[in-house]
């Protein structure tokens, strides 16, 4: 091996301070100066675009230099499996965690009927205390309200958990609204008493998921297996189809090995490899410039502070358990199995060089477009094996979701809690079986696990136009399940580096 090739493992300086400053200004930015934010979120494209440039001869170069440095291709076997037992374990805990979350917490289950109209995709305009005269019209004590009003619309007494829906041609102003009818929960005609607190909810369901509706669970795996191998490796490449790259350069390195002359193309790929690493380490200097801009715009495209907390509220209980989960998931027992298994390592400080590849999974929310960063910190900054992190970090951006994978078991069970039906322990273990495969099925790339979350609701007969009820809020769901994503990634390369140390260190 020449020279060149070794230079290159230096520990890169610290981006950790510069990478926390962009993520705060970035906040700050959007939070308070949205429309700042969305206009400086080219600057955080600039940034997506130039890692993404980098995926495909990355996947090629990393995994054709990962298989032709193993020495003896027999290696493969033991790694390959490996990689794979620890992706089931991981996703497997992931899944039966978010489960036991959304079963004990129970985010769609309503207690009253304004809760569950919110659930189901109910905006909230007003909340205040209201009057009623004898003729239905409604006074409001709070006059911070919209004028037009069609027959979305409706009044929710809280305190009397009944319903009234505005009537439309009705004498409707900032102060008053005139109510057809009120129902109660079962829908009976009821007299309210003349006081009370109450809602106003606009009934508009969020946008509907279009044309995804047919794909079933032999549908994915089949466009998963098809997938293995491209019609055009071309198109593969410019679309940063991770997967295919996989197999066909781990093919076209193993190869490479049982060539006499096959050394010239080696050599060849693994320098370029070095090259590309080295480029990588140069748009991390932009990184904290970078991902303050993605996080800017996209705070702001949500409409500051402000706009994110409405989002956030509407769905608190959901969003909070899929956080919570990831959080656990993240923080207990991803470094509990770092810890059991590598012996003893400090999980913090291998979190912490982490970092720069956890702060831009969740600015860009995609594990594909982060592998360059995740190589990065695997092998320079926690000295993982490069045969092993190359191997195993590109496969599991696109295999290994532990973040979606428990985004989906509770997505899939509030969804049938906002509909009222009851899963039994049936229903769950396939939940469990397809959220699996749902996560092993998604792209690395954003909202990839809100489309292959129709398998899972089919297989158990969930109406799959509820996941237009969690759409609101997903995009920052996405952020949260995608660092997960790339730190459970992180985590099975450093304990593979540890199960495998007959593989060659480069
Ligand atoms: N955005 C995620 C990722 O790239 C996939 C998902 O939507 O869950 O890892």
């Amino acid at each position: 091996m020449n020279q060149e090739i070794s230079v290159n493992n230096q520990p890169q300086k610290s981006l950790l301070i510069p990478i926390l400053i962009g993520i705060f200004c970035g906040i700050l930015l959007g939070g308070f100066l949205p429309f700042w934010g969305k206009e400086i979120y080219f600057i955080g494209e600039i940034f997506i675009n130039a890692l993404l440039m980098l995926v495909t001869p990355l996947v090629i170069t990393s995994m054709i230099s990962s298989i032709t440095g193993l020495g003896d291709i027999r290696l493969l076997k033991g790694m390959g499996l490996k990689t794979l037992t620890l992706y089931m374990i991981t996703t497997g805990i992931a899944v039966i965690l978010g489960l036991m979350l959304v079963v004990i917490i129970q985010p769609g289950v309503a207690d009253t009927e304004a809760e569950r109209l919110l659930l189901r995709g109910g905006q909230l305009l007003q909340n205040a205390s209201y009057s009623i005269e004898p003729n239905n019209q409604v006074n409001v004590e709070n006059d911070t309200f919209r004028k037009s009003f069609d027959d979305r619309y409706l009044v929710v007494l809280k305190d009397q958990n009944i319903v009234g829906k505005i009537d439309p041609s009705g004498e409707n102003n900032q102060r008053s609204i005139l109510v057809q009818e009120w129902q109660d929960s079962e829908g009976k005609i009821v007299t309210p008493e003349t006081k009370g607190k109450g809602l106003v909810i606009d009934l508009t369901i969020a946008q509907k998921l279009s044309g995804k509706e047919n794909s079933s669970i032999i549908d994915t795996l089949k466009r998963v297996v098809m997938s293995l191998l491209p019609k055009n490796l071309f198109q593969a490449m410019a679309n940063n189809d991770v997967l295919p790259l996989i197999v066909i350069s781990l093919i076209f390195g193993a190869i490479l090995t049982t060539l006499d002359r096959g050394i010239i193309l080696i050599d060849f790929f693994e320098v370029l490899n070095k090259a590309i690493l080295k480029i990588v380490d140069l748009i991390l200097l932009f990184s904290p410039v970078g991902i303050g801009a993605l996080i800017a715009g996209r705070l702001g495209q949500a409409g500051g502070f402000s706009g994110f907390a409405t989002e956030f509220l509407s769905l608190w209980k959901y969003s909070g358990t899929v956080i919570l989960g990831l959080f656990l998931h993240g923080f207990i027992i991803l470094p509990f199995l770092f810890y059991f298994i590598t012996k003893g390592k400090p999980p913090f400080l291998f979190f912490r060089r982490m970092l720069p590849a956890l702060t831009t999974a969740f600015s860009t929310a995609s594990s594909s477009a982060t592998i360059p960063v995740t190589l990065e910190c695997a092998i320079k900054n926690n000295k993982i094996n490069p045969k092993i992190a190359d191997f195993v970090i590109p496969l599991s951006a696109t295999v290994n979701m532990d973040g979606t994978a428990l985004y989906e078991a509770v997505a899939a069970v509030f969804i049938a809690q906002i509909y009222g039906i009851e899963l039994n322990l049936g229903q769950m273990i396939i939940i469990f079986l397809t959220a699996t495969l749902a996560a092993i099925g998604a792209a690395g790339i954003p909202e990839a696990g809100l489309v292959t979350m129709v398998i899972v609701l089919k297989a158990v007969n969930i109406p799959v136009e509820g996941i237009s009820l969690i759409l609101v809020i997903d995009w920052f769901l996405d952020r949260c399940r995608t660092t997960v994503n790339v730190w459970g990634d992180a985590v099975v390369a450093a304990m593979v580096d540890k199960l495998e140390s007959e593989v060659p260190h480069r």
